[in-house]
């Protein structure tokens, strides 16, 4: 089968491969992947800037039917159409594990940098990590569950949100604008959105049709007054760092209120990021770093997108094959398309 490998450590080394097709064991299911998004994680990954062990097939953001299962797996059938949580090789013995968050397990491989992923014609997951796909959910739409699993499990069961919340929102791309729509999902809240002059066209004007309240570029506006100007001066509630700019996290302790709260579901691709430590003591501020998502989110996700209080389709801009994955990588790179999904 064809697959996208990231086939050495360093910079670049990725290619499109003839690789055999994967092998089940007892408790895995095969499946025949439908749709995969590009993620930034594979363009760290690409540029040797996230935990990976070459060779490995990459992509993680999935959707797939079932095609094979193993002698061991229960309730699951060949046909069922399905997406996934990541935490391939998870032990599920140990404290992390055995308390909900595999995704923190040390054991844990995952899917697309740990071990083999979706960008190829087929894949081999273990069946305890599936989820089923609702009937009136394309599979295209489907691969969007696992970013916006990511941002329900950092902002509304870790951050929290309360009706009438100032939310600012910093970084238009795919998880900052899942973010808006999961912080609209759950309350009446002001949500300010922030981006650079190179995001203003697509990534700000579809903020902009999601019922963004504020937008502001940050290359015209200083992002911490306007928040202070917001909101009497107090700053915002809430603070969900989307962008994994140096700049914008030092601007969140700045802008985030006494006692506010600050979410970063994504990453940043420095190695350390200096900041306001003693700042955010004396304001008293909750910082919330919890990464990737478990199963609650996982359902939480796939039920705001078959009811449609997530519009998953408004940020899919592009398809390509997989033999066109570098064209791919390069137009996310560019922030000219908000997501683009390989289709195998
Ligand atoms: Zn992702
Ligand atoms: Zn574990």
């Amino acid at each position: 089968m064809r697959a996208i490998v990231k086939w050495k450590k360093g910079d670049g080394f990725v290619e499109l491969r003839e690789v055999a097709k994967p092998v089940i064991d007892s408790e895995d299911v095969l499946i025949k992947v439908r749709a995969v998004g590009i993620c930034g994680t594979d363009i760290h990954i690409l540029h040797d800037e996230f935990n990976y062990r070459p060779p490995v097939i990459m992509g993680h953001e999935y959707s797939g039917e079932i095609i094979e299962t193993g002698e061991k797996v229960k309730g699951w059938k060949v046909g069922e159409r399905v997406v996934s949580e990541l935490h391939t090789g998870a032990c599920r013995v140990c404290r992390l594990c055995r308390t909900g968050n595999s995704q923190i397990c040390p054991e844990k491989r995952p899917i697309g940098s740990g071990t083999d992923g979706a960008f190829a014609e087929f894949m081999k997951v273990p069946s305890w990590l599936l989820h089923r796909i609702p009937e009136e959910v394309s599979f295209e739409e489907a691969a969007l569950t696992e970013p916006t699993a990511i941002c329900i499990h950092s902002i509304l069961e870790k951050t929290g949100i309360e009706t009438g919340d100032f939310v600012a929102i910093l970084g238009p791309g795919p998880i900052g604008l899942l973010a808006v729509q999961v912080v609209k999902s759950a309350s009446t809240s002001y949500v300010l959105m922030t981006g650079t002059s190179k995001d203003v066209n697509p990534r700000l004007k579809i903020a902009g049709e999601l019922g963004v309240d504020y937008i502001l570029n940050v290359d015209e506006e200083d992002p911490v007054s306007k928040v202070k100007q917001l909101t009497n001066g107090e700053g915002a509630d809430v603070v969900v760092e989307a962008s994994g700019s140096p700049l914008a996290i030092n601007q969140a302790f700045q802008m985030v209120r006494r006692g506010g709260r600050i979410s970063a579901p994504g990453m940043t691709k420095e190695e350390k990021v200096e900041t306001p430590w003693n700042m955010g003591i004396m304001k008293g501020i909750e910082i919330t770093l919890p990464f990737s998502s478990g199963y609650t989110s996982w359902e939480k996700a796939l039920h705001l997108i078959v009811s449609k209080k997530i519009n998953v389709n408004s940020l899919i801009t592009q398809r390509f094959s997989l033999k066109n994955w570098s064209k791919a990588f390069s137009l996310m790179e560019k922030g000219q398309v908000i997501k683009a999904l390989l289709i195998p």
